[in-house]
């Protein structure tokens, strides 16, 4: 019986870029900007005044990992629902708030913890600040100003033509500059768009010329693939030269497919640190084994595993040992058989059958010890027979 020395995975958290500096605001217990990590929030797609149905989705969005929930507030009934839903979700609410600027009031003194307006809905907005901003600031509630290029202030789009970066990011500064002039600066901004080119020079030009946290997203990215292409591209170009405290994917699907995405992008950008990876082959003429079906398979059955495991699944003989080798876990599959690998070491060989059950097996022993030990100390082991 030989003792490998497992460790806790290296999980280097290395963002491609400073984070730009903004200044710091708080949803309820969350920090946006300032240095905080890149937040994951979503949106419910329930009726707001169906506060059964609202405070279910958000207790799913919580168990995915979101980390503040936004809920539409467009009639009375949906603001008479906030108070509850506020106080009884383990995440912060965000009331989102259009047309009715006598909702904004009712979100405040409901608890939420921040309320988004959009500039360019919100009927007699300006005249309304000075005494939003006084609300907010006695109820220490941040403002989300959220414009979007579909609801774009009319004066600017006669302005500008359509909704270009350059409207998008004056109606925010606009209105913050209201906020502004009442000492309210408890804000941060998005200016969205669904075509991720103008979105990004958008939330570049924003960033230059204010020190708000920023909220990014896609617009009515569309369908969950397309969806999630453009704000995987969208949030990478911006992420990675540090631009975005907080996202939101938008995606035509349930709001737990936004949650996900939304970590996995954060993930893959080195801003959080990972949880499970599968690393596997697309498989080629020289694979010997089903790759995508043991891919498949192995992801199911780690499914919900919490601890950073990088577990390889490649197809034959030519990059499977090494791939095998640099992950905590591996298979490297061939001849009908497959060598499992366990930190850079082969602990076993398995026919080809039992492949799965094995990398789940080792997976789920490594887990435990990782789990035991605590992330960042002790140096775990698995035994080979
Ligand atoms: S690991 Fe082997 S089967 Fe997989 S893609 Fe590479 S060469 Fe092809």
């Amino acid at each position: 019986m030989t003792a490998i020395p497992l460790g806790v995975p290296e999980v280097p958290v290395r963002p491609l870029a400073q984070r730009r500096v903004s200044r710091q605001i708080h949803v309820g217990p969350v920090a946006v900007g300032g240095g905080a990590p890149v937040s994951v929030q979503s949106m419910t797609t329930t009726r707001t005044s169906d506060i059964g149905a609202t405070l279910q989705q958000i207790a799913e969005l919580t168990a995915s990992g979101c980390q503040i929930v936004r809920v539409a507030c467009p009639t009375q009934d949906d603001a008479d629902a906030l108070g509850t839903i506020a106080r009884k979700s383990q995440i912060p609410v965000i009331a989102d708030i259009h047309f009715q600027p006598k909702y904004v009031f009712a979100a405040i003194e409901a608890g939420c913890a921040a309320v988004r307006v959009n500039p360019g809905n919100i009927k007699q907005f300006d005249d309304k600040v000075k005494e939003i901003a006084k609300a907010a600031k006695d109820h220490g509630t941040p403002i989300r100003i959220g414009v979007n290029a579909g609801s774009l202030d009319r004066r600017l789009l006669q302005k500008h033509g359509r909704a270009t970066p350059e409207a998008l990011v004056e109606s925010a500064l606009w209105e913050a500059s209201l906020f502004e002039e009442h000492g309210f600066r408890d804000i941060k901004i998005s200016v969205k768009h669904n075509d991720p080119v103008v979105m990004v020079n958008a939330y570049r030009q924003l960033a230059e010329q204010c020190d708000y946290p920023l909220h990014l997203g896609v617009t009515e990215a569309g369908p969950a693939f397309q969806g999630t292409i453009k704000s995987a591209v969208a949030f990478g170009a911006l992420l990675s030269q540090g631009i975005g405290d907080t996202i939101r994917v938008s995606l035509s699907a349930p709001p737990v497919e936004e949650v996900k995405v939304g970590i996995q992008i954060l993930e893959s950008l080195g801003l959080r640190q990972r949880r499970l990876e599968i690393v596997s082959c697309p498989s080629c003429g020289r694979a010997q084994v089903d790759v995508y079906k043991l891919a498949e398979e192995v992801t199911a059955g780690l499914e919900g595993m919490e601890v950073p495991l990088r577990v390889a699944v490649m197809g034959c003989v030519v990059n499977g040992p090494g791939e095998a080798r640099e992950a905590d876990l591996g298979v490297a599959s061939g001849n009908g058989k497959g060598q499992i690998f366990v930190k850079g070491r082969v602990i076993k060989t398995v026919p080809e059958s039992k492949i799965v059950e094995t990398l789940i097996e080792e997976a789920m022993k490594i887990a435990e010890q990782m789990e035991k030990d605590g992330a960042g100390s002790g140096e775990p082991a698995v035994t080979v027979s």
